[in-house]
């Protein structure tokens, strides 16, 4: 059914009292989809169930996009944003840790247990049911909202909506990333990115290594600079510190009676404010020279594994940082429609893990925050849950944000800056871009 009658006022208690209603359905929807296991490039069944509860509902729009990311649309206006989840959970680790089935979905004192409960099919099914709200309800005005399930975020966060935004970008203009924030509003979190520190050697026999150079004894002094530069790393006040640690070594040689020929570290470079892959490279180079090896090789990963309709879409390991500023448009925007809701003013935060806004806002420079039921601490652990509340907590939030944004927001000021800036800013939305690695993030951090 189209949306268009205009909405003067928006009620956030009777959308809420409209949310309650859906209770039970969430609860089976999230049931549903917990008894789906769809780790990174597994998610098509968990696909193909959300595609049928979108249409169940009413959506106006359901696609299903190359890469595998499914969205569902509500509303035919000009104002385009998006509420994203990924639907894509990990795995379960040791089976032994887990008191129930993981892919059952227990259901215990108002609250669901079972693998990405909260991290983080609850989202998913919380916005599913807000577009409904809206339709219920008859909340028109000038808007698009996409509600879209992500894959493949586990394995590598923020290559979902790079897709997305680079090449079947509807015109999004911002999105909600719906991981779990205890029902608050998050505005960013530091970046991270993957860098592979390599040197070479010249094999001999290993019965007499003063013929060859190892590789590994070259290596040697870097890994101890590398350990001195995590306490050198810049700080911002509100993401925190940047970091870095050695995660992997390994070395090459004919034999294991032969000296080795190279040897490589991998790091796991978490990036706070002002911190982007030139300045963390030029650490790492720097760091190398000091250990007497200038000519250490330092390079940044990529990945390049498929998706589940079998699509590489290769992405450089580089995440970067962002964070958006309390008054910022779309934050303040945020804030009205959460007192909409429950009458209070907004807790405000952010992840201490990484999500899909690393792309978002990130390389793609389209503002976004989060909002999400569940606490971010049983993530990725055998005790994964979501109260069954936040379900219908977050629905009401997302079905109110919906006009409130349309109402009190201005498209040309939803840029990163949060100031109309239509050149700096132009290629937020049109997703055809690259972005240049050169560009500094404004004011933004990365992490996970
Ligand atoms: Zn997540």
């Amino acid at each position: 059914m189209p949306v268009t009658a205009p909405t003067s006022r928006v009620d956030g208690k009777a959308i809420l009292a409209q949310a309650e209603k859906y209770r039970d359905d969430m609860v089976k929807f999230l049931r549903d989809l917990i008894r789906l296991p769809s780790e990174s490039t597994q998610e098509e069944k968990v696909v193909l169930r959300i595609k049928q509860e979108m249409e169940k509902l009413g959506f106006d729009e359901v696609h299903i996009d190359k890469f595998g990311n499914i969205r569902g649309r509500v509303g035919n206006g000009s104002r385009k944003f998006a509420i994203d989840a990924h639907i894509d959970t990990v795995g379960v680790g040791d089976p032994d840790t887990w008191k129930w089935d993981p892919f059952e979905g227990k259901v215990e004192n108002g609250i669901i247990y079972g693998r990405g409960a909260c991290d983080q099919t609850g989202g998913m099914v919380s916005a599913v049911y807000a577009g409904r709200i809206l339709k219920d309800l008859g909340i028109g005005g000038d808007y698009s909202v996409y509600m879209v399930g992500s894959v493949m975020e586990e394995d590598c966060d923020g290559q979902c909506w790079l897709y997305i935004l680079r090449e079947e970008n509807p015109g999004i203009e911002c999105v909600i990333i719906t991981e779990p924030t205890n029902l608050q509003i998050y505005r960013g979190h530091r970046g991270r990115m993957e860098i592979e520190v390599t040197t070479k050697g010249l094999s001999c026999h290993g019965s007499a290594p003063e013929r060859g150079v190892n590789a590994v004894y070259k290596m040697a002094p870097i890994v101890k600079q590398i350990e001195a530069l995590n306490g050198k790393l810049r700080k911002h006040n509100f993401l925190g510190k940047g970091t870095v640690t050695i995660s992997d070594i390994r070395a090459t040689s004919p034999s294991l009676c032969a000296v080795a020929d190279s040897c490589t570290i991998h790091l796991d470079r978490r990036l706070t404010a002002g911190e982007t892959k030139e300045i963390a490279v030029a650490e790492v180079k720097a760091a190398a020279k000091r250990a007497g090896s200038p000519e250490a090789q330092v390079r940044i990963l990529e990945y390049r594994r498929p998706t589940w309709r079998n699509l590489v879409y290769p992405m450089e390991k580089y995440y970067p940082t962002w964070v958006f500023e309390e008054n910022h448009p779309l934050i303040q925007c945020a804030s009205e429609a959460y007192k909409r809701v429950f009458a209070k003013k907004a807790p405000v935060g952010k992840w201490t893990f990484s999500t899909n806004g690393v792309s978002i806002a990130g390389l793609c420079g389209v503002p976004c925050f989060g909002f999400g039921p569940a606490e971010e601490s049983t993530a990725h652990s055998p005790m994964d849950q979501c109260p069954i509340d936040h379900l219908v907590k977050a629905a009401a939030f997302y079905a109110t944000f919906v006009p409130t944004y349309v109402q009190t927001t201005r498209r040309d000021e939803i840029t990163m800056s949060g100031k109309s800036s239509a050149s700096a800013e132009s290629r937020s939305g049109n997703g055809r871009r690259p972005a240049r690695a050169s560009r500094k993030p404004s004011k933004g951090k990365k992490g996970r």
